[in-house]
């Protein structure tokens, strides 16, 4: 149930109350119904999104492996020595235990990044989390030839926010500008991935590329569902990023740059809890 009500004064003095009780059950049910098809959706494009990624996963994790194999047989080679270098065999174990570790990192951030969740609020650290997207794109920007550059703000405070969907919108954006920049030959593939601290308890990320630029009679569009330019693209990943921000009670938002390419950026609150609405004078639902 849904309640408002209004106190006032009668003539007399005497307080008056108006109110109007409404029953919201089929309002509640298809909000409840959309925010699963919203999750659904943004599962659907984390997983595209991650699926583009898997050879740059691969690499990722083959990486480690590859370390470990190495160093294990050196190991074994120096306690086979005459006599036994165990020294050296103590650090190369050290070493593969690293990389094990290593490998295992990947494997934990992908399980959480293709794990469906409800949304959920939590402490995020947005630098971390903006460093594991980077690495789990880090070979596909590299195979893309892209120079990536990160300004992450040293003092960064933590936001309230749901972790996982906030990195999927960064590894839409990263995945976005480098797509943006496949067709350039002339410049640098520049990207810059920054974070900062604003006014009003705000935190920003820009992700600035140089890349084909974004054409200011449709700059609106590119957050539409299904608006693509790409062969092989959904045009889900904009769509779904925007309304991630929006339930963070924040704003993203791409602008031409003077020189080539585009910026995309986001703001979010620290606290979405926190951000008040015109609240009636009284309400319970
Ligand atoms: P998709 O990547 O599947 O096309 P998106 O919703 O992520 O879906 O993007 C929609 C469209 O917005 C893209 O097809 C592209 O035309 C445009 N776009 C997105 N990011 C950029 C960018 N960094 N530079 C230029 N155009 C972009």
């Amino acid at each position: 149930l849904h309640m408002v009500a209004h106190g006032t004064r009668g003539p007399d003095g005497q307080p008056e109350y108006v109110g109007a009780l409404q029953d919201v059950t089929e309002r509640r049910l298809s909000e409840e119904a959309l925010a699963k098809v919203r999750a659904e959706l943004a599962h659907v494009a984390r997983v595209t999104t991650l699926g583009a990624l898997t050879a740059s996963i691969a690499h990722e994790v083959n990486q480690p492996l590859s370390g470990i194999i190495t160093n294990a047989g050196t190991c074994l080679r120096m306690l086979d020595a005459n006599p036994p270098n165990v020294d050296g065999a103590r650090e190369t174990a050290r070493r593969t235990i690293r990389d094990g570790n290593r490998a295992s990192d990947v494997i934990t951030r992908l399980r959480a990044l293709f794990s469906k969740k409800e949304f959920s609020l939590e402490s995020v650290d947005l630098n971390e989390a903006t460093r594991e997207v980077i690495t789990l794109s880090r070979s596909e920007l590299q195979r893309n030839r892209v120079v990536l550059q990160s300004e992450l703000a040293d003092d960064l405070p933590n936001l309230t926010g749901d972790r996982v969907q906030l990195q999927q919108v960064i590894l839409n954006l990263l995945r976005n500008a480098s797509d943006a920049m496949v067709d350039v030959h002339d410049r640098p593939r520049q990207l810059l991935v920054k974070t900062e601290q604003m006014d009003g308890d705000r935190v920003r990320l820009t992700v600035r590329d140089a890349g084909i630029g974004v054409d200011p009679q449709v700059v609106d569009k590119l957050f539409d569902a299904f608006y693509t330019t790409k062969r092989d693209g959904m045009g889900i990943g904009l769509s779904v990023s925007r309304s991630i921000i929006e339930r963070h009670h924040g704003r993203l938002w791409a602008e031409r740059n003077d020189g080539p390419g585009a910026t995309f950026a986001f703001l979010v609150p620290r606290d979405p809890e926190n951000v008040t609405d015109a609240a009636p004078v009284m309400r319970h639902s």
